[in-house]
């Protein structure tokens, strides 16, 4: 017997996949993630990277498939209104299951399952005729397994905190991500270049240094979610006689209602400061972000710009557009080693607004070079999500461990 699985996602797949290898031990089991359905791409990565992790973690070999999205919104075409467990849901199961099906022919499986099956949102009944009328036309057997009840779904919710694994807030696909979270969606599906405090990109980054670094390095990993106060930008711009100057703005800047227009009265030191709005202007010697160390939380409208505009600045009126938004979101920090470590070193996650930030194949060649001194408990190192907003990751660290960590960035040796 050699079953295929198709993987939703690593909360549902983490109890399935045990209790499928406890009731089938002497079943070869593959598995398959293939899920086109999910929006945007990053969320994809996010949960491919957790079915891989808890995958090697079970010993269970694993195949990706196509993430062909235009694929699947042209199979569900004419139902994006509908609510969920409504038609598209039973249309999106037929997506996944032909396509899963198929890869089981392909890879000689005798039987299809799927973990959508744990998924405590999904309609069994629905997912039962969907798989039975798929496998039935590609000759298989579709194996209906309801390992939710007897209390599986509370074990899997168990296992994947055990796991620390990353837990969804919504189905998959944009149509209802935007019927259950509306306007906030947006966070959702917008790509930020770089990784910004609290993003999917920033949350990605960290959970690919940990399947890293647990698979290949064998080293140990702690996770911790915080919550901070974020500050995004949405617009920020600035103009000096019609001309245009490259600016960043201050992390926890107040926005500016429409167009402002403005004079400015007086430089103090590198600021200039403006006749209206509270506008100020901070010259640099060169355009990048201020040090962490220069937060000072919410503050007046603060844009920062190349010493080199000085002249031009000090000439005319000018015009600034900035909208910012300020919410209570959620980041990470992952520890790679031991709490107990004789020396522990941070390093942020996230970027700044102007690009800068560590890649991650350099977070891995700090970590394989440092990995003796790291199982010895010599050192450990702890990535900290939200950095660049006054590092509230590193205070959550010590509040928790009672353990003051380094800070690399801080230091000449980064
Ligand atoms: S809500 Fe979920 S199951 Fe339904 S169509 Fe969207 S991704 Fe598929």
């Amino acid at each position: 017997m050699k079953i295929l699985v198709h993987i939703c996602c690593a909360p549902d797949a983490v109890y399935f996949l045990k209790r499928l290898r406890e009731d089938y031990h002497n079943a070869e089991i593959i598995g398959f993630f293939y899920d086109p359905n999910i929006h945007p791409y990053e969320e994809y990565k996010l949960r491919l990277v957790e079915t891989q992790r808890i995958c090697k973690e079970l010993g269970i070999e694993l195949y990706e498939g196509d993430y062909e999205v235009e694929s699947w919104l042209s199979f569900v075409k004419g139902y994006e209104e509908e609510p969920e467990r409504g038609k598209r849901c039973s249309l999106c199961f037929d997506q996944r299951l032909i396509k899963s099906a198929q890869f089981a022919k392909e890879k000689g499986a005798t039987h299809l399952t799927t973990t959508l099956l744990m998924s405590p949102k999904k309609d069994l009944l629905m997912l039962k005729e969907s798989g039975e009328r798929v496998c039935k036309d590609f000759g298989i057997d579709f194996l209906f397994l309801d390992y939710r009840k007897g209390g599986g779904t509370q074990e899997m919710f168990r296992l994947s905190r055990e796991m620390e694994i990353y837990h969804q807030d919504y189905c998959g696909c944009v149509y209802g991500l935007l019927k259950q979270k509306k306007e906030k969606a947006l966070w959702d599906l917008v790509s930020f270049g770089g990784r910004r405090p609290g993003s999917k990109e920033e949350k990605l980054f960290i959970k690919e240094i940990r399947l890293i670094v647990e698979t290949e390095l064998g080293l140990s990993c702690k996770e911790w979610e915080f919550s901070f106060l974020n500050w995004k930008l949405l617009l920020g711009k600035i103009e000096v006689e019609g001309k245009s100057i490259p600016s960043l703005v201050k992390p926890y800047s107040s926005s500016i209602r429409g167009v402002l227009k403005a004079e400015p009265v007086e430089k103090v030191g590198n600021t200039i400061y403006y006749n209206k709005g509270g506008l100020r202007i901070l010259l640099k010697e060169k355009l990048e972000d201020e040090p962490v160390e220069n937060i000072e939380g919410l503050c007046n409208p603060t844009f920062l710009v190349a010493k080199d505009y000085e002249p031009l600045l000090l000439k005319g009126r000018i015009s600034a557009l900035l909208q910012t938004e300020i919410s209570y979101d959620q980041s990470l920090i992952l520890l790679v080693g031991s709490q107990e470590a004789d020396e522990i070193y941070a390093i942020p996650a996230d970027t700044l607004q102007d690009g800068r930030g560590i890649s991650l194949a350099f977070a891995i060649e700090l970590l394989e070079s440092n990995a003796k001194d790291i199982a010895l408990g010599r050192k450990a190192y702890l990535f900290t999500g939200a950095s660049s907003l006054g590092n509230p990751g590193l205070k959550y660290f010590k509040e928790r461990t009672g353990r003051k960590a380094i800070s690399l960035l801080c230091s000449q040796n980064f």
